[in-house]
């Protein structure tokens, strides 16, 4: 256990990066990981490691596609079950949404791990292990979903997605809320919401979203939904990077 000092400049970028290292070593995570969070460090040291207001206003857009959805589903990766495994499954329980594991470099003992790691942070049931359908366009291993999971889903979170499931989710029609730091990834690109913001916000940023529309009917939902725009989003992450303002505040 390595002690960070409190006022360190980068201490939440450090735990952050603690909490990676662990996962990698109980098999949570794979190497890989370690790669895809130094990407997302990069990312987030230029917005100021902090929520922007676009991310803000994607993360409440995302509250509502969740709510108002028939069968959302939280898909859950390495680095997602190391970094902010209580946030998902509060976010699943906020939304009523199910929760399936599913990995880029997919194997039964990595599996099983996420699995057991989020039964621990108390999840009720965790999805994946079933592997009884196949997303089309990807490669076999990469494809495989569950039926009754991401399958008949149809409003997916996929934090953290590589580029190429996103725009595989997207072409069988399901609506997508990605996380992902970089507001020019494919993954961005293909969601219907792009959060541009760290897992580590995000997620407990939805729920708090969540939690205040959980009254709101549909036609309210669905206000809040028509009025976001994913182009705009995107601009506006971008223009929060080059300005640079939110890094000396
Ligand atoms: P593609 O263009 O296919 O989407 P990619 O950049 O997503 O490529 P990866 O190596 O999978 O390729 O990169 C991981 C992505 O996850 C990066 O965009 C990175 O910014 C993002 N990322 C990593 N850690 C976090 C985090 N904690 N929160 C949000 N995003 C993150
Ligand atoms: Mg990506």
């Amino acid at each position: 256990e390595t002690e960070i000092p409190q006022d360190h400049p980068r201490y939440q970028s450090l735990i952050t990066r603690h909490r990676i290292e662990e996962g990698v070593d109980t098999g949570i995570t794979s190497p890989q990981g370690l790669i895809a969070e130094g990407r997302g460090e990069a990312f987030d040291y230029l917005l100021g490691e902090k929520t922007t207001s676009s991310a803000d206003d994607a993360a409440r857009a995302a509250a509502a596609l969740l709510l108002h959805a028939e069968h959302p589903v939280i898909s859950v990766n390495g680095n997602v079950a190391a970094l902010v495994p209580e946030a998902i499954v509060e976010l699943a329980e906020v939304v009523e949404a199910d929760i399936e594991v599913n990995l880029f470099n997919r194997t039964e003992k990595r599996m099983n791990a996420i699995a057991d790691h989020l039964y621990d942070h108390g999840a009720q049931t965790v999805k994946g292990l079933k592997a009884d359908d196949q997303i089309p366009g990807l490669d076999h291993e990469r494809g495989t979903v569950d039926a009754d999971g991401i399958g008949a889903a149809d409003v997916v979170l996929v934090p953290l997605e590589d580029g190429d499931r996103a725009a595989a989710l997207d072409a069988v029609g399901k609506r997508e809320i990605v996380i992902d730091l970089n507001p020019l990834s494919r993954s961005a690109l293909a969601a219907t919401v792009p959060i541009i913001d760290n897992v580590i916000r995000a997620v407990p940023n939805i729920t708090e979203h969540a939690s205040a529309l959980k009254q709101a009917d549909n036609v309210a939902l669905t206000t809040v939904i028509n009025r976001f725009d994913a182009d705009e989003v995107r601009e506006r992450a971008e223009q929060e990077i080059r300005r640079g303002e939110l890094r000396s505040s």
